[in-house]
């Protein structure tokens, strides 16, 4: 008789994304593609969409082929207490987007700072020499954190100001926009489907020496980029970001 050979099908490594609401990810269509493509056939990429940050605890009982989470809004900061001390989340930054899983572990990161750091750096030119932060959540934190490390002074702008060093929009006028040469959105404004909002700033003051750098990536040209490629600012938006963060986190999944 034939010997039988039993083949124990290979479970899944499985990375995914938790945020509420989940309608639609870049990061599962971009690790979907990438998989496919790098014929990478060991790895699959789920959304989850939890309700409440709690239930990661649960997702990871349910799933023990998990081996690493992106976090979204409006989890970023809230993830924080879930996780080891041993997480490597840069001093200052109250936020992470990737976590490795090692058992009931969870080990976090901040990929976008890294996104942000590579994507914008090659950008700067030896005039660029004073941001203006517009947004106070999870992704200013990162851009913050980057521009202090580059020794770039910056202004944060908020709807609503809580510390003083925080200027509110209408704090903008001509004169004072003119201080700034690097404008650096961090708001979901002008982000799909919302496509005709753009922060509200004295945009006439904006000249060819600005740079306009948008964290928003869809669409590819915000209305805020638009309103400063008129004036000849250069301009960047945040797909490269985003794909620089994806891979940094296929990095700390693998190593
Ligand atoms: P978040 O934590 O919710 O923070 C967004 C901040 O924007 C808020 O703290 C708020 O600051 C300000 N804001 C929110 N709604 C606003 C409105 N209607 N008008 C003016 N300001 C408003 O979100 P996040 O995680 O930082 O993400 C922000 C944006 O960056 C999103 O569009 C996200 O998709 C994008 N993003 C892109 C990348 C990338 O890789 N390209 C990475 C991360 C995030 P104040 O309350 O102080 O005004």
């Amino acid at each position: 008789m034939a010997d039988i050979v039993f083949f124990q099908s290979t479970p899944l490594r499985t990375f995914g994304l938790i945020g509420y609401p989940l309608s639609h990810s870049f990061s599962e269509k971009y690790f979907t593609e990438k998989f496919s493509r790098e014929q990478i056939n060991d790895c699959r990429y789920e959304l989850y969409p939890i309700r409440s940050v709690d239930e990661v605890k649960q997702l990871i009982r349910s799933f023990p082929h998990l081996k690493g989470l992106n976090v979204t809004i409006p989890y970023k900061q809230q993830i924080i207490k879930l996780l080891t001390d041993a997480s490597e989340i840069p001093e200052g930054i109250r936020a992470c987007n990737c976590i490795k899983i090692e058992g009931k572990i969870l080990i976090g990161y901040n990929t976008d700072c890294i996104g942000f750091e590579k994507s914008f750096t090659p950008l700067l030119q030896p005039h660029h020499k004073k941001a203006l932060v517009l947004g106070t959540g999870g992704a200013a934190a990162a851009v913050v954190y980057v521009l202090k490390k580059l020794g770039i002074n910056f202004t944060s702008v908020s709807r609503s100001p809580l510390q003083s060093s925080v200027i509110k929009y209408s704090d903008l006028n001509e004169k004072k926009l003119k201080e700034y040469n690097i404008i650096i959105n961090t708001t979901p404004l002008g982000m799909y489907p919302q496509t005709d909002s753009c922060p509200p700033l004295p945009y006439q003051a904006i000249t060819e020496k600005f740079l306009l750098y948008d964290l928003v990536y869809n669409p590819a040209q915000t209305l805020f980029l638009s309103k400063g490629a008129a004036k000849g600012a250069a301009i960047k938006n945040g797909e490269e970001m985003l794909i620089l963060q994806a891979e940094e986190s296929w990095k700390i999944w693998n190593s």
